[in-house]
């Protein structure tokens, strides 16, 4: 079996208990799928988002929706496709409204899903889209302006937050700031 295979594998096993879970309130809230996420399980570069929109929750997959296709299409010009790459979020279920996750979704999530799937993908670089999900994450406040493209650590991996791609697409003018802090992302994690 391949590192891979092994990874995929463990993946499927977090992810099997959690199908219909109903560890936190979102669970209870009228989600249709509990969206886990996909991509290559010994992938060197991961994205997470913030939870689920309608459009993810309806098909189970994590950014498929309209902020999605501008993620794929921008990783797509820097030579990155979908399965290169894993995408998750902080949050596996879609909040009503979509309002922002409750800091205690966020952290049962966390605890319950998004750790071990960085524990098993251990990715080179994970890159948080938006602010809150640096908050989920980080269980800190920080303004994105002022640490979009900025080096961390979390968990092993290096931390590089950037612009949530829906914001992307209410201020085009930060389009640039996003392309470059995915370029960054791409390059940190293609280094040997
Ligand atoms: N926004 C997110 O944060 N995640 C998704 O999967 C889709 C939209």
């Amino acid at each position: 079996m391949t590192t891979r295979e092994y990874k995929q594998q463990l993946l499927h096993e977090l992810y099997a208990p959690y199908q219909k879970c109903t560890q936190c309130p979102l669970g209870f809230l009228g989600r249709t799928n509990v969206v886990f996420g996909e991509g290559d399980p010994d992938a060197s570069l991961m994205f997470i988002g913030e939870a689920p929109g309608a459009q993810e929750d309806k098909q189970g997959q994590p950014f498929v929706g309209r902020s999605g296709k501008l993620l794929t299409a921008t990783l797509q010009k820097l030579g990155i496709s979908r399965g290169d790459i894993f995408i998750s979020n902080v949050v596996k279920c879609r909040p009503p409204e979509n309002r922002k996750p409750l800091p205690l979704e966020s952290k049962t999530c966390k605890n319950l899903l998004l750790l071990n799937q960085i524990k098993i993908i251990r990715p080179k670089v994970i890159c948080a889209l938006g602010a809150t999900a640096v908050e989920g994450l980080l269980e800190k406040t920080y303004p994105m302006t002022k640490i979009r493209g900025t080096k961390m650590v979390y968990e092993s991996s290096i931390l590089i937050p950037t612009y949530h791609p829906a914001y992307i697409l209410r201020n085009r003018s930060a389009f640039n700031d996003f392309f470059q802090d995915l370029q960054q992302a791409v390059t940190c994690a293609e280094k040997k």
